[in-house]
């Protein structure tokens, strides 16, 4: 394993710029299929963590011996901030404010996910397992994948949030401004975290430079039960991100982006391209949103089922909204035909 120090790093490894600003990577092991979730210690007071890891007890071990590597403990960390409300980010957060006294701070929009975690996972599953229905996922695939998201819950876990930020206000550190921006469209509470002076841009899951971020459909924090368009959301949060001076992007997983602009015009294209594809398929004959995913995908692995599904509903929002397709019923199902 590579030993992560601030004296340690090469000067070819991505990560050195970000070390040299005071900001140490630590890859945390998750359960997941994205791999390891990137956990920055911030050297600075007060001493920070963004986002903690997955509640397991590997991943703690690591997260303790990663951030003895660098010459602290856990029980110096004095805040702990956390980037949105999926558990390979979340799940440690408690545990490591209950060893080290850390304030914990959130996005308002994610305080009552966090607080009331396992309820609202439930509210999330019961909503998701509402819209695979919709949108023509049989039966078996749904109530397997429920039974995967149960198995999955005990990496998250509930955390008190001390410090409850607002987008646009600033946190003030000894040596650096952190301003909180929300960008939603990943979840509902993705927020990223801009040091305007460093030009460097803590951003989790909003922008990830070796996938792009699912726009996962979630229920909204409105409580309207209202399928929310969360690819739409998630450009629309892209769109500002684009025009924001930064040179280092910090993702949540994978490597740092030194050119964010054109891996979001990547993105962007990306996005137009599958959306025309599924216009195509929508031309040829009306189809539900899961016959779309299986025209692409093929067999779909069940704990990919609702993750695809979210992908082509995601699309299927940008022709509804340009008019280019329309959503009919079929058996109860929701079924897209060509409008133009
Ligand atoms: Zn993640």
């Amino acid at each position: 394993m590579v030993r992560t120090t601030a004296q340690g790093l090469g000067a070819d490894d991505p990560f050195a710029p970000a070390a040299a600003a005071g900001i140490h990577r630590l890859a945390i092991p998750t359960p997941f299929a994205v791999g390891r979730v990137n956990v920055y210690l911030i050297e600075d007071e007060p001493l920070t963590l963004v986002d903690a890891g997955p509640n397991s007890g590997t991943s703690f071990d690591e997260l303790q011996r990663g951030i003895a590597g660098l010459g602290h403990s856990l029980v110096d960390i004095e805040l702990v901030i956390l980037t949105h409300q999926h558990i390979d980010h979340l799940g440690l957060v408690s545990l490591v404010a209950a060893h080290s006294g850390a304030e914990v701070a959130a996005i308002d929009a994610a305080v009552p996910f966090v607080e009331h975690y396992s309820l609202e996972a439930q509210a999330d599953d019961d909503f998701a397992r509402d819209i695979m229905f919709r949108n023509g996922i049989p039966e078996d695939v749904v109530s397997a994948l429920q039974s995967v998201s149960q198995a999955f819950r005990a990496w998250g876990a509930r955390a008190h949030v001390t410090r409850v930020l607002r987008d646009g206000e600033d946190i003030g550190f000894g040596d650096r401004t952190l301003r909180v921006h929300h960008r939603p469209g990943h979840s509902p509470t993705d927020t990223v975290f801009h040091d305007r002076e460093r030009r460097i841009l803590l951003a989790a899951d909003h922008l990830l430079k070796h996938i792009s971020s699912n726009p996962l459909i979630t229920r909204s924090l409105d409580g309207s039960g209202e399928r929310p368009q969360a690819l739409v959301t998630y450009l629309e949060s892209l769109r500002k991100t684009r025009e924001m001076d930064v040179d280092l992007v910090l993702p949540g997983h994978g490597d740092p982006i030194t050119d964010h602009r054109s891996l979001i015009d990547e993105r962007f294209a990306l996005h137009r391209r599958r959306a025309d594809k599924i216009h195509g398929l929508i031309a040829e004959r009306p189809r539900s949103a899961y016959e779309i995913a299986r025209a692409i995908w093929g067999n779909i692995a069940v704990t990919q089922a609702y993750l695809t599904l979210s992908e082509v509903l995601g699309h299927i929002d940008l022709l509804l909204n340009a008019g280019r397709v329309r959503e009919v019923e079929r058996n109860g199902v929701a079924v897209f035909e060509a409008s133009g």
